[in-house]
């Protein structure tokens, strides 16, 4: 029953009789993590994720006002829901806990269904959320990180280089001359084509940091942190020659395929350096291997000039 529990709960108490009866209630359905004060529950909290916190309010130390406002000024743990469960039964607390962001409130002595069906109804709301999210992040026709995700990931690993002083690359691969194969076998075969893309990129990153997506249309973007140019060509011509090797047959059988152009651009980012030109630069190189020919790839270098496309 235990070996796939999808979802966690940190149960934070001082009290050992406390946290006996919680874990006994909730054991069975959800991975628990214990914290039995205030700081520890923050720093749990922060390295595990959990997926719902239920938070005891008098404890020595930290109390559990405390830790609430520490866990919403923290963009990692803001949007964890925290339900009390706490012997402060006065109003006013309740009022400024809820006002403060706790989901629910619920008083000691409590009856053990009751905190599995409000644990649950808030759960629920948590897969909900998660499902939102996913669609909020994916390109539904090749399953792939879409714009948005590439966006907040660049964010991070672009800081991420900074701070380390790494190098970081980035792909920009366009497939070459897509409206004629649209034109030719159709639209939804060009839509398996994308498919068929999109399945090269997944087998052929083997690096777990490398991130790739749908840029849009027939574009896909793929950056590489702490990966040098040499490192990032190398991948980048084993896309190109995995694509025009693949074979796509159309429904009747008859075999198709295609090419892809990519521009490459890597980077040493300095202390404040924005990346917006770090992706506009890949373009610019795309367009390059566009221009000599398609079905090539071209690294970024300065001489490239500066017009767009
Ligand atoms: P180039 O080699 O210069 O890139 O030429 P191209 O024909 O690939 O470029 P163009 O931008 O002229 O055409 C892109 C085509 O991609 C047109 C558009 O209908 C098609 N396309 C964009 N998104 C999708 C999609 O989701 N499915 C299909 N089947 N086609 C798409
Ligand atoms: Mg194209
Ligand atoms: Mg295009």
């Amino acid at each position: 029953m235990n070996e796939d529990k999808q979802f966690s709960i940190l149960v934070v108490d001082d009290e050992k009789s406390n946290i006996d009866v919680l874990n006994h209630i909730l054991k069975d359905k959800y991975r628990l993590f214990i914290a039995k004060c205030g700081q520890s529950a923050v720093k749990v909290a922060h390295e595990n994720l959990p997926d719902l916190i239920l938070l005891d309010i008098i404890m020595p130390g930290m109390n559990g006002l405390e830790v609430l406002a520490a866990l919403k000024q923290s963009k990692t743990t803001a949007g964890i829901p925290v339900i009390f469960i706490t012997g402060q039964d006065s109003k006013e607390t309740e009022i400024k806990g809820l006002n403060m962001g706790a989901v629910d409130y619920i008083t000691k002595p409590f009856h053990n269904v009751i905190v599995e069906a409000r644990v649950s109804t808030n759960m629920k709301i948590v897969e909900q959320m998660r499902i939102i999210r996913h669609m909020g992040i994916t390109d539904e026709l090749t399953g792939l990180p879409n714009r948005r995700y590439f966006n907040e990931q660049l964010t991070r690993e672009w800081g991420r280089t900074i701070r380390e002083t790494l190098p970081i690359s980035m792909l920009m691969i366009d497939v070459d001359k897509f409206k004629i194969y649209n034109d030719t076998y159709g639209h939804p075969q060009g839509d398996t084509l994308l498919q068929a893309i999109a399945g090269i990129f997944k087998r052929s990153l083997k690096r777990p940091a490398d991130f790739v997506a749908r840029w849009g249309g027939e574009e896909f973007i793929l950056l590489m942190p702490n990966t040098g140019a040499d490192g990032a060509a190398d991948v980048a011509e084993r896309i190109r020659k995995n694509v025009e090797e693949m074979i796509i047959p159309c429904p009747n059988g008859e075999p198709t395929g295609t090419t892809v152009s990519i521009g490459v651009n890597s980077e040493r980012p300095e202390t404040n350096q924005p990346s917006d030109a770090f992706i506009s630069k890949a373009d610019r190189a795309l367009y390059t291997a566009k221009e000599s020919g398609r079905n090539r790839v071209c690294v970024y270098h300065e001489n490239m000039g500066k017009k767009d496309y």
